[in-house]
Formats: structure tokens, C-alpha cells, sequence
């Protein structure tokens, strides 16, 4: 009876949090909602974690020695797990979040393919089809736990260049042909009636560990610009190896969510792999970045340097000013400052907008969020296809922290790792305004022309500081600008 409580429960839970999952999701599609999609979607998840607990009234006989034991294991996991997030959520500075996501994709695959290892060396998957889900999963969930650990590094900056061996592909290709191979003779083994296990538990081994080893070669030649494909592509995978895992628990909530993230993943993909202008089949077959053949052509002109009170005046005196974000701003923290300076920009009549493109920072929307937490308005916040049109009528196109997404090389040099890339046209401005810290290159590491352009000045500094500096001489004018 009191089993049957349990299931009817598990499953009316599991059903409500697949819709609240599903109408968490479709609130963060527009920033205004995306707070409380989150929280919505979070309330779903906690409801199913707290009902799956009700299992434990529905254990099989064999299990029920092990029930208090493993009823105490996974509650300590939940403690661990979920102080480990709620510390690392709160001290996580927001230019180290994509690292953070990079981690929580790679601790969902990994979680998928902890999951198939149970169901593997536990032999508890009957029939040919549960096998094959099983070890897709895992196949899945391993090279997305590897890869994201990867894309970790590099986004933190501990792996700083693409790594790559002459044949890199053939290599990658005989790793994967082995590990299906491995996979194959596993589902061999199982359908003559024999346990793989004792046959061979080597042959689980050898699999997992093909896996993960194919997620680091994957990886780790992957440069350039490419990354946010790559952040995409893993976010796409760790949904899909969990709803194939949940397939094979037969849990709905696990299924739902894996399926939806999944499908997220991939149409982030899809987005980021068109902001990059390269298509999808590029991208899995990881022809990426030919930065290490790039040569960089000698750019002519030179770097003219300009004070920030001069800039900031020069926009005061300008009729209208697009603003293009980029990673600098979010290192600089100066969101706040920015919005301040167009606050008064606008108070004394310039028409201010600002320019998103879709890979600028180091995480899809990145920049979406740092100007929402700014309180920036979000009519005064353009796409990169909405306003690209526009920069060739305006007075000063203001280029804060950002490189690569204003580089004119992605347009015209075929040897770069970004060419086909569309880039904000901020060279085609009346004037442009660049504040960086120094010559620091991009993300992609190459050198970006625009900064050299007859109509281009640099204001060296860090963005808060120079935004500073700039708020300073704009009130300094006395004009009606007191916002
Ligand atoms: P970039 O990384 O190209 O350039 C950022 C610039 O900001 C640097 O040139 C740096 O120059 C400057 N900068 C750094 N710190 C500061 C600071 N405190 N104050 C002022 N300036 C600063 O950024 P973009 O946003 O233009 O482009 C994003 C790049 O990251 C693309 O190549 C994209 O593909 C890649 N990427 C994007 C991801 C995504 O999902 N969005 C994920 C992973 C990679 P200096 O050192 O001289 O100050």
C-alpha cells in the first residue's frame, strides 16, 4: 500500500516538475522573466530530488538491507553537493561563470555516466536495447565529462593554447571506432547469455576510459574563437546522456529534464555555431580553429591614444553613440559605470544604444546579463543583426572591453581563426572609441586592425577606472546633465 502511495507520488511530482521545467525554460528566453524562470525551473528540480527519496518505500527485498545505509549515502551527497553549489553560486565572481558552467556541464555528464557504470558493473540491464541506451549514455555522459573539464581549463586560462599533433582527427576517430568496438562486444557478450562482468569487466573499463579519453582529444585542439560551439555542444550532450540514462532508470523526471536540456544545448548550438558562420557538421568533426596556421598580416597605421575625460567629452558633443560590450567590461566589473555614463549621455540628448553580439564574454548572453544587472533597459539593447546597419550613421561607436567581435580580419583575412565570423561593424563609424588596458589581443589571440583605423582612438585603462574618469569630465561641462 504504502509503496503504491510512493509510485502515484513520485510520479504526480515527477510530472508537475517536467512542467515547471518546461515553463522555467520558456520564461529565460527574455531577460525581464529569466529570474523567475530560473526559480521556477529550480522548484521542479527540488521536488523531484526530494520525491525520489520515496523509493526508498519501494525497494525490492533484496535491496532492503542496504536501504538505511544507502538512504544515508545519498543524503550526505545531497549536502555535499548542494552546499558545495550554494557556496560556490555566491562567491563565483560572474566573469568566472562560464568556468562554473563549463564544471556543472561536466558534473552532469559525469553523473550520466556514474549512472550506466552502476547499471554496467551491477549487470542490471536486461535486453539488448536497455544495454545499448545504457552504454550510449555513457559513452555521451564520459566525453562530455572529459570535454568539459578541458573547456574548463582553457576558459580558465590554464590551457592558454589549442593543442594538436599531426593526425590529430585519425587519432580521434581509431579512440572512438575502438570504444564502440569495446561497446559493441559488450552487448555481444551480454546477448550469449553470459555476464560481461565476470566474462570481462576490463571491457567496461577499457570502455569508460576510451571515452573520457576521446573527450580530451576532442577538446584540446579546439581554439581560436571556437569555444563557444564547444560550451554548446557539451551542454547538448550532458542533457542527452541523462535523459538516455533516465530512459533506462524508466525515472520521468530524469528523462524530461536530460531531453530538455538537451534540446536547449542543441539549439545553442545551432545559434552559436551560426554566430560563428560555421556550420554544424564543422563543428563535430572538429575541424576547428586553423589559428596555429594563421599568419598575421602586417596592419598598417598606428595606435593613437586618447585621455578619457577627451573621450568621454567627445561623446557628450555626439548626436549619437553605439556601445559595444564586450569580455573586459564583465572583467572590469564596470556595468554600473556604464550605465551611469549613458544615463548622462542621455540626459544631455545623445542617442545612445548599445550592440550585442551573440559570443561576446566568455558565455552565450553574458553580456545580456551584466547589462540587465546594470539595469540597463531593455529597449535600448540590440542584436547583432538588428543593428549592424546602423553603425555607418553613427557619430562614435564606443568599443568597451571587446576585441575579437570587432575585428575587421574576421571580413577580409582568409588565414584567420575567425574569418567568416560576422562582427559588429564598429570600424565602419564616424569615430571609434576603444578602452582597453593595454594591447592585449582577444580571446582568439590575434591583433585586431580596427584599433589602427584612421578613425579609431584608444583609451587605455581599466573600463571602471576610464568610465570613471569619463563621468568625472561629462559632469565637469556643467551641462544639463545631473542624472
Ligand atoms: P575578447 O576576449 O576578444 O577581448 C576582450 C578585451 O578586453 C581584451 O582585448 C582585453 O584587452 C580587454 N580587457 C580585459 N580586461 C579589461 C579590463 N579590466 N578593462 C578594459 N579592458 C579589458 O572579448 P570579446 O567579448 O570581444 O570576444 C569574446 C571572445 O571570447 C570571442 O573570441 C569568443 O569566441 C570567445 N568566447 C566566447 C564565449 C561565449 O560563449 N560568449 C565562450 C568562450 C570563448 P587588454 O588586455 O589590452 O585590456
Amino acid at each position: 500500500m504504502l509503496a503504491t502511495i510512493s509510485q502515484l507520488t513520485i510520479g504526480v511530482v515527477d510530472l508537475a516538475a517536467a512542467f515547471l521545467f518546461m515553463y522555467g525554460l520558456l520564461r529565460m528566453a527574455s531577460p525581464v522573466t529569466a529570474p523567475s524562470g530560473i526559480f521556477v525551473a529550480g522548484l521542479g528540480m527540488l521536488g523531484a530530488v526530494v520525491a525520489s527519496f520515496l523509493y526508498a518505500f519501494s525497494v525490492s527485498a533484496a535491496a532492503e538491507p542496504h536501504l538505511l545505509v544507502n538512504v544515508g549515502l545519498a543524503l550526505v551527497a545531497l549536502v555535499i553537493g548542494g552546499g558545495a553549489a550554494w557556496w560556490s553560486g555566491r562567491k563565483v565572481p560572474l566573469t568566472a561563470m562560464p568556468q562554473m558552467v563549463a564544471l556543472y556541464n561536466g558534473m552532469g555528464g559525469g553523473a550520466a555516466g556514474a549512472i550506466a557504470a552502476v547499471e554496467l558493473f551491477g549487470n542490471k540491464t536486461t535486453g539488448a536495447t536497455d544495454l545499448v541506451v545504457t552504454l550510449l549514455g555513457a559513452l555521451i555522459g564520459a566525453v562530455s565529462l572529459s570535454g568539459s573539464l578541458i573547456a574548463w581549463a582553457k576558459l580558465d586560462g590554464v590551457i592558454d593554447k589549442p593543442l594538436r599533433v599531426r593526425g590529430q582527427q585519425a587519432i580521434n576517430g581509431l579512440v572512438m571506432l575502438v570504444t564502440l568496438a569495446v561497446g559493441g562486444y559488450i552487448v555481444f557478450v551480454a546477448q550469449t547469455g553470459a555476464d560481461p562482468v565476470m566474462l570481462m569487466p576490463g571491457s567496461i573499463y577499457l570502455f569508460f576510459g576510451c571515452a573520457l579519453v576521446f573527450g580530451v582529444l576532442m577538446t584540446l585542439p579546439i581554439g581560436g574563437a571556437d569555444m563557444p560551439v564547444v560550451i554548446s555542444i557539451y551542454n547538448a550532450f550532458t542533457g542527452l546522456a541523462v535523459g538516455l540514462e533516465g530512459f533506462v532508470l524508466q525515472n520521468p523526471a530524469l528523462m524530461i529534464a536530460g531531453m530538455v536540456v538537451g534540446a536547449a544545448g542543441l539549439l545553442l548550438t545551432l545559434l552559436m555555431a551560426k554566430a560563428m558562420n560555421r556550420s554544424v557538421s564543422n563543428v563535430v568533426f572538429t575541424n576547428f580553429g586553423a589559428a596555429s596556421k594563421h599568419k598575421q598580416g602586417a596592419i598598417k597605421g598606428e595606435l593613437k591614444p586618447m585621455a578619457a575625460g577627451d573621450a568621454g567629452i567627445a561623446m557628450r558633443y555626439a548626436a549619437s553613440v553605439i556601445i559595444v560590450p564586450g569580455y573586459g567590461l564583465a572583467v572590469a566589473q564596470g556595468q554600473q559605470k556604464l550605465y551611469e555614463f549613458v544615463k548622462l549621455l542621455q540626459a544631455g540628448g545623445v542617442a545612445v544604444k548599445f550592440a550585442v553580439h551573440p559570443v561576446a564574454g566568455r558565455m552565450p548572453g553574458q553580456m545580456d546579463v551584466l547589462l540587465a544587472e546594470a539595469g540597463v533597459p531593455y529597449d535600448l539593447i540590440f542584436q547583432l543583426e538588428d543593428i549592424n546597419d546602423d553603425f555607418s550613421t553613427t557619430d562614435v561607436a564606443l568599443v568597451i572591453g571587446a576585441n575579437d567581435v570587432v575585428n575587421p580580419a574576421a571580413r577580409t583575412d582568409r588565414s584567420s581563426p575567425i574569418f567568416g565570423m560576422p562582427i559588429l561593424n564598429a570600424d565602419k563609424a564616424k569615430k571609434v572609441l576603444v578602452v582597453k588596458r593595454g594591447e592585449g589581443k582577444g580571446y582568439a589571440g590575434i591583433v585586431n586592425g580596427l584599433f589602427y583605423g584612421d578613425n579609431c582612438n584608444m583609451v587605455y585603462g581599466d573600463a571602471q577606472a576610464v568610465l570613471i574618469k569619463m563621468i568625472e569630465a561629462v559632469r565637469g561641462l556643467g551641462l544639463p546633465a545631473a542624472a
